[in-house]
This record gives structure tokens, sequence and C-alpha cells, in this order.
């Protein structure tokens, strides 16, 4: 049986990175939402057009637009052994949707990063520099930072027993080897 792990911690704070190490460890798909809603705002699809505004301003683009396109990517053959998910669910609402649709196939465990604030947002503004992304300035990164409290944060109440913590301070290496030591215990 394949695994189906969720990674959750604030933005800038190394997930995605992280995810897509333990996705080729694994051999399984690694799902973003938010790199498929900035792919289809590259491509102009509809999804894309009515996601553009929410994903600028550092909001979440509303729940059955985001359901609807990863419930859809998980139907797809290859995440039948299992899946990382990155960015997805991001509220509670989100992670009942999913639940409902995939149920004994939902999420197993879920890895949540520690970093504090201030690390944060100094990675997402080097990100700015390297990558160009529009959400990376420091108006809204603050911005998602507090989405993130406010709305993310929960999820890990939420999926309680099923939660590894880990430090996410240190080099992506060392970093991924703790998770990859919590994965196994
Ligand atoms: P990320 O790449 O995960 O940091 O996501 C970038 C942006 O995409 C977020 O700030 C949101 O605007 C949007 N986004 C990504 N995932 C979700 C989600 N599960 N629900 C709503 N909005 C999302």
């Amino acid at each position: 049986m394949g695994r189906r792990i969720l990674f959750l911690g604030p933005p800038g704070g190394g997930k995605g990175t992280q995810a897509k190490l333990v996705t080729k460890a694994l051999g399984v798909p690694h799902v973003s939402s938010g790199e498929m809603l900035r792919e289809a705002m590259a491509s102009g699809s509809e999804l894309g057009k009515k996601a553009s505004a929410y994903v600028d301003a550092g909001d979440l683009v509303p729940d059955d637009l985001v359901v609807a396109m990863v419930k859809e990517r998980l139907c797809k053959d290859d995440a039948l052994c299992g899946y990382v998910l990155d960015g997805f669910p991001r509220n509670v609402e989100q992670a009942e949707a999913l639940a409902n649709a995939m149920g004994s196939e939902g999420i197993e465990t879920t890895v949540v990063l520690h970093v504090d604030e201030d690390q944060t947002v100094e990675r997402l503004l080097r990100r700015a520099d390297l990558e160009g992304r529009a959400d990376d300035n420091e108006a809204t990164i603050r911005h998602r930072l507090e989405v993130f409290r406010d709305e993310t944060e929960p999820l890990i109440a939420y999926y309680g027993d099923r939660v590894l913590r880990v430090d996410g301070v240190g080099s992506i290496e060392e970093i991924f080897c703790r998770i990859v030591n919590e994965l196994a215990s």
C-alpha cells in the first residue's frame, strides 16, 4: 500500500521543497495546489482566470474551485498507489471535502514543518528575487501568514494523532532526514 501524506506549514516554511524530495523517494505524485493554480493562470484557462485575483492578493481561492481541481488530480491512475499533498487542504472545509471524496483512501499522515515567522518572511523575500512570483512581496507575504494562522493551522488539531511534527530549521538535507525518520517510525 502506498502512502498518502500531507505537508502542512507556513508559506516559506520549505514544504514545497521537502514535499518534492519525499515524492521522489516514495515514487508517488506530488500534488501541489499552488503549482496547479499557477499553471492554470499561466495557461489562461477558465480556472486560471477565476483564481488569479485571489492568488495575487494572497487570499485563498474559493473552496469549490480548488476541491474540484485536486479531486480530479487524485482520481488519475498514478495516484492509486499514494500521493504527497502540498498546500491542500488549506482549511477545515477542504479537509472535510477531501475526506468525503476519498473515504478510506484519504490522508494517512500529516507532516507539519515548524519554522518561525521571521525566517519564513526572509525565505520568501529571497524566493521573490529568484522566481519572480507576484505573491512574494512583503505585504502579501504577511497576509498569507495571517491566512495560514487563521485558516490552515486549525488543521493540525483536525488531523490530531496523525500529525508528525518536524523542526523545519536547518539545511534541506537535515530537514529531509528528520522527515524520513519520522515517517519510518
Ligand atoms: P502555495 O504555492 O501553496 O503557497 O499557494 C499559493 C497561493 O495559491 C495561495 O496563496 C492561494 O492563493 C492559492 N492556493 C493554493 N492552494 C490553495 C488551496 N488549497 N485553497 C485555496 N487557495 C489555494
